[in-house]
């Protein structure tokens, strides 16, 4: 295992499509050795999730994991290690909420951008094994986030660019009021 290089906007790596994994590929040492890359990796860089191609890897694999005390997003809750290989998202239910949203791969920016507040996903994990599971709140704006990078999109594509902010000035101007929406959103939604 080794924490990898992650590609930073401007990569064209991050604007393509991913292609599938098929399911002989998935078992192949390759394949898991980058899945080990990818988490390993993720935790190295505090994100909240991390997608194959933000390493360079135009696959359709990506991971989330929070341990719930992450310093990049404390507000945000636990989430157990999950590996996603071919992940398919779609919403289940029409409401979207408004999130801040950073990315390892959009340095120092931060942005307000609408997301489904409840989405039906279903993906591989690492074994092959088919999952098909409801992912709220949050932690199903983390997924949300982590499938558009499958597809080529980044989150300032999707944020209000009057909203878009350094770090310093989301804490200084916007931390206080998107943790309360968070926390509530939390406290409804469990995730
Ligand atoms: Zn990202």
């Amino acid at each position: 295992m080794s924490v990898r290089e992650i590609v930073a906007i401007g990569d064209p790596v991050l604007r393509e499509p991913a292609r599938e994994v098929d399911p002989d590929e998935l078992r192949t040492p390759g394949v898991q050795a980058l899945i080990d890359d990818l988490i390993e990796t993720r935790r190295a860089a505090n994100g909240a999730g991390l997608a194959a191609v933000q390493i360079g890897e135009p696959l359709r694999i990506a991971v989330a994991e929070n341990d719930g005390a992450n310093p990049r997003y404390p507000y945000k809750p636990p989430i157990p290690l999950t590996v996603m290989v071919n992940p398919a998202l779609e919403p289940a239910d029409p409401e979207t909420v408004l999130i801040n949203e950073g990315c390892l791969s959009v340095p120092d920016l931060r942005g307000d951008l609408e997301r489904h507040v409840a989405v039906r996903v279903r993906y591989l994990d690492r074994e092959g094994n088919e999952h098909d599971e409801v992912v709220r709140g949050l932690t199903a704006g983390t997924f949300q986030h982590e499938v558009d990078h499958l597809n080529g999109v980044l989150f300032v594509d999707r944020a209000n660019p009057r909203s878009l902010a350094t770090w310093e000035q989301f804490e200084r101007y916007q931390r206080e009021a998107f943790v309360a929406r968070a926390e509530a959103l939390v406290a409804r939604t469990g995730s």
